[in-house]
Formats: structure tokens, sequence, C-alpha cells
């Protein structure tokens, strides 16, 4: 499972910041997760506890916050809002977009002690 895997790289991150900003708990942790990252938040949040369990996270409470997806029509120039990853220009139908965002996933705050 794909959720698994990028669990394991937050768990790996949260114990290097533990290191080198000493800290032992994590109580609270924001995720931003891209519309088009291909994560799905039920099988994240199911993850989260099976990953953290025995770590300094154990405990922690997760927030998810959805990126939405845009990108650059490279057709016509306009701005684009993306729900897939195929998705094609609004304006033109182009297929060929650049993304500019909603790939994203990454760690936003953390709450320590
Ligand atoms: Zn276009």
């Amino acid at each position: 499972m794909h959720e698994l895997s990028l669990l394991d790289n937050v768990r790996t991150i949260l114990e290097e910041h533990a290191r080198s900003q000493q800290f032992e708990i994590v109580d609270k942790i924001t995720l931003e997760i891209g519309a088009l990252s291909c994560i799905e938040s039920e099988a994240l949040r199911f993850a989260f506890d099976t990953v953290m369990n025995n770590s300094l996270a154990q405990h922690a409470q997760l927030t998810i916050k959805h990126i939405a997806g845009q990108g650059r029509c490279v057709a016509c120039g306009k701005m684009t809002p993306m729900r897939e990853l195929y998705d094609t220009c609004l304006h033109c139908g182009h297929f060929q977009l650049d993304i500019l965002s909603g790939l994203e996933m990454k760690i936003t705050e953390l709450e320590v002690r």
C-alpha cells in the first residue's frame, strides 16, 4: 500500500527531527496532501495508527489538509483546476498541462514536547 511506505518516511523524518531538536513526543501532526498525489485520506488515517505504533508519534493527533490540484495549459497558457492527474484543459481541451500544485505530501505542522 502506497500510504504505508509514505508514512514510514514520515516516521523516519520525525525520528530524525526528534534527535536533532531534542523532543520525545509528537502530540499533533498536520499533513498536506495534494489532490493529485493518489493518496486516500481514509487509508492514510488507518495506516497512521499502524505505522506510528510504538513510536514517538504513537498518540499524535493527525490532521489532513487537502491541497487542490492546479495546472497551466501548455497550449493556451491558462490556469486550469485539476481533479485528476490526466485532466485536460478546462478552456481548450488540450491534454498537456504543467502541474503547479496537487502532487505534494508534506508535514506542515508539528506539536512536540
Ligand atoms: Zn488550454
